[in-house]
């Protein structure tokens, strides 16, 4: 479970100050997939980054399964991140001289798995999201879906219970947004793993439990939304 409560982000431009949170408050229950939707500008980003803990709020708190994270030492924090959280960017950031296979294991490296146990999870896991026959592939190889999806093997690798996704369909079609809409359902249908994802587009809706709607810094809006089957 996820508690927001007041939290505030203030930006310092020299003498300029950017309010870009303004007080936020909500809870996100185990297993939800959350929208975070609003115009350019609303303070999306700045939320994920501190919900993430790639940031942290000028005030106010955020507890992450009964832990109050910015009370976390830095290493605590890293520690935390690479076993609970998972991140999806709208860039993929793959390491472009890695194969696909190397760029997917990378978090599990980081945790000090076994190989022998992160290229067996790699391997499932690459033909989950439909990549099994591009293992050995680099990113040049790849189309702009394929990528986003080689991206999402690396966010699963360590099974973290919070996946954050920033406009993970930006760059992609309305046919690809699709079959990574679908896999982001399938993995929190079937590991009832929290999807928070951040998008512009209504009509990925279909896909969520429920939108958050941002405006100039605050949750304006919330709304429960309808499954499509
Ligand atoms: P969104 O994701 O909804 O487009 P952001 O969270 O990126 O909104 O930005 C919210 C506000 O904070 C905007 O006014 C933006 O210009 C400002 N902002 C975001 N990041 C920074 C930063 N690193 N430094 C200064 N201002 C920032």
């Amino acid at each position: 479970m996820i508690e927001v409560i007041d939290v505030t982000r203030i930006y310092q431009m020299g003498l300029v100050q950017v309010q870009a949170l303004r007080g936020v408050r909500f809870r996100i229950e185990r297993g939800e997939f959350v929208g975070i939707m609003g115009p350019s500008g609303s303070g999306k980003s700045t939320l994920l980054h501190i919900l993430g803990l790639l940031d942290e709020p000028t005030s106010g708190s955020v507890i992450i399964d009964g832990v109050q994270v910015e009370s976390l030492r830095e290493e605590e924090k890293s520690d935390f991140r690479l076993n609970k959280l998972g991140y999806v960017f709208q860039d993929y950031a793959l390491v472009p001289e890695l194969s696909v296979q190397e760029n997917v294991v990378l978090p599990a490296m980081a945790r000090g798995i076994s190989p022998d146990v992160y290229l067996a999870e790699s391997e499932k896991i690459l033909n989950q999201v439909g990549l099994g026959h591009r293992i050995h592939h680099r990113q040049y190889e790849l189309s702009g879906g394929e990528q986003q999806r080689v991206a999402i093997a690396r966010a699963l690798i360590n099974r973290p219970s919070i996946l954050f996704a920033d406009e993970p369909c930006a760059n992609l079609d309305s046919t690809t947004s699709r079959t990574i809409l679908n896999l982001f359902r399938e993995v929190n249908e079937k590991f009832g793993q929290t999807i928070i994802m951040v998008t512009h587009e209504d009509w990925h809706e279909e896909y969520m439990c429920r939108v958050l709607y941002m405006k100039d810094g605050i949750i304006e809006d919330e709304k429960a939304c309808v499954l499509r089957r």
